[in-house]
């Protein structure tokens, strides 16, 4: 009988505990760390805020600099993918103060804002001194800040934008929990490749070719088997390409046919389409050639054969002699290893996470096809084969398919984010 009674006090104990509002008030649990807010929090003081459609609570938790789970104690929320039946969340009151961040190399006033959703005038307001890398830049906060991602997205972020036609930015997508992305934009479709635990990321390369303008990347995002869709947009500039004439010797002329040019182009537009997940590169990449030779001809002019054939330059050329070694960039796997008509002797690396190299016109392959090869790894010789004046090294980049500028890539900071090192 006594026992039955201390039951009944137990449980209107508990019920007295779950209504009182001493509870607001969540220590965070040890170990956790990273919550400035570590200690108590004061649920209270916080303002109301109506929770939009599609609104994730691991995107109103970073930007209250908390953890989602903290945002979700002090709110009773018990999924956190499922935010439909809270009308008001409890968020701390928005700092107002302008965060201060490091100017990147080169950076403009314009790339600023662009880069952090603000006009270009609230930047040039705050920062009227000139940006120089490395200095302090204070940003506004935005009143009003943008709506939050849905579930389980955390932050979806582009390391070039605006991005100049030709080079390749990193679409970096930040979950809430593991998931799988794919990213579709100008007509490509690129997978999302792992960077760690929450953090995929997308190469998003674009060729010389398109079109200058405003393009949107689609954001597809699986995490328990549930699907997610964001778009955010990619502005594209035209950037300053050259245009070359070339006036090829008469015994080379029947190799300007266009069917032979086209049926070439087709022909490599096959292997375009590889896509390998696992990412065997580092950045920078390894020089092409044991030495750094001089560029004959930039990647992205426009150019005529003869005036019979007009194209556009996808890659660069290096001169250097025939029989110099060419070396692998990263290691990778042969993907192609042939004579064409135009390229000559030719090559495809496969480097896997989205970047394929291709070397044009060799005098000799020491390489076939499946074979791995090691960076830094000699595998062919330079040449003069196929449509060419002479000879040198061309080197191709290719990003999800589309050649871009590899000179960005032989920089570190070249595609402006950190790579994870790749486990030997
Ligand atoms: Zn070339």
């Amino acid at each position: 009988m006594l026992r039955k009674l201390f039951y009944v006090f137990l449980a209107v104990l508990s019920l007295i505990i779950v209504g009182s509002p001493a509870l607001a008030y969540f220590p965070e649990p040890p170990g956790r760390g990273g919550d400035p807010h570590s200690t108590a929090l004061n649920v209270e003081a916080w303002r109301a805020h109506p929770v939009l459609p599609g609104e994730g609570l691991a995107c109103l938790a970073q930007r209250s600099g908390l953890s989602w789970e903290t945002l979700a104690r002090a709110n009773g929320v018990l999924h956190p993918g499922n935010l439909s039946h809270v009308v008001d969340l409890r968020l701390p009151n928005p700092a107002t103060s302008a965060k201060v961040l490091a100017a990147r190399q080169g950076e403009t006033s314009l790339e600023l804002a662009a880069r952090h959703n603000l006009s270009s005038w609230d930047v040039i307001r705050y920062n009227p001194q000139p940006l120089y890398t490395g200095a302090g830049v204070a940003l506004p906060i935005p009143a009003e800040p943008t709506p939050c991602l849905p579930y389980p997205l955390v932050s979806v972020e582009l390391t070039r934008q605006p991005l100049v036609r030709g080079q390749t930015s990193v679409l970096i997508v930040e979950t809430a929990e593991p998931a799988a992305c794919e990213v579709a934009y100008a007509g490509q479709i690129a997978p999302c490749y792992a960077l760690d635990a929450t953090r995929l990321y997308a190469l998003i390369g674009i060729s010389a070719l398109a079109e200058p303008g405003e393009y949107a990347i689609e954001v597809q995002v699986q995490a328990r088997g549930l699907d997610t869709a964001w778009q955010t947009p990619l502005t594209v500039t035209p950037g300053r390409y050259g245009f070359q004439f070339i006036n090829p010797p008469p015994a080379l002329n029947a190799l300007m046919d266009p069917a032979v040019m086209g049926g070439e182009l087709d022909y490599l537009a096959l292997w375009r389409v590889v896509r390998t997940p696992e990412r065997l590169w580092e950045l920078p990449l390894g020089f092409p050639l044991p030495f750094r030779a001089e560029i004959s001809a930039d990647y992205g002019a426009r150019r005529s054969y003869g005036g019979m054939v007009d194209g556009y330059h996808s890659g660069i050329d290096y001169r250097v002699g025939t029989g110099v070694s060419v070396l692998a960039p990263a290691d990778g796997v042969v993907l192609m290893a042939e004579r064409l008509v135009a390229r000559g002797n030719a090559v495809l690396i496969d480097h896997g996470g989205g970047l394929i190299t291709g070397y044009w016109h060799l005098s000799r392959i020491d390489v076939a096809v499946g074979q791995r090869v090691t960076r830094g790894e000699a595998f062919a010789a330079v040449g003069n084969t196929g449509l060419s004046t002479g000879p040198h090294l061309h080197w191709d980049v290719w990003v999800n398919g589309v050649s871009v500028d590899g000179k960005q890539w032989l920089e570190a900071d070249g595609l402006g984010m950190a790579f994870p090192s790749v486990a030997p």
